[in-house]
């Protein structure tokens, strides 16, 4: 792939190794929250979802930007334990 690859294509050559442990507690969040909604739009795996009152997430599908953090300071987020979470093959 070149440099001119583009993202979508040199995104599916990123690897994920699940961690059994989440390392993404979105708790603190309630839906429709000003918070919510910024993790929701600044995210650009899809990771937060609305259910009901509640924020659920995906973190399986986490790239570990940092960016939900940066918008919502009071979220549970930490990087995924050793050997696990996203390696990208693509920068
Ligand atoms: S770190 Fe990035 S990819 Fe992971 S949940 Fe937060 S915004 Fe989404």
């Amino acid at each position: 792939m070149s440099e001119r690859t583009p993202v979508n294509l040199r995104l599916g050559t990123t690897r994920f190794v699940t961690d059994s442990q989440s390392h993404i507690d979105p708790s603190a969040l309630r839906a429709g929250s000003p918070a919510a909604r910024a993790v929701i739009a600044v995210c650009p795996a899809g990771v937060y979802r609305e259910v009901g009152d509640r924020v659920l997430a995906d973190a399986a599908a986490c790239l570990e930007c940092g960016a939900c953090l940066a918008v919502a300071p009071d979220l549970g987020w930490h990087y995924p334990r050793g050997g696990t979470g996203v390696t990208f093959r693509q920068g």
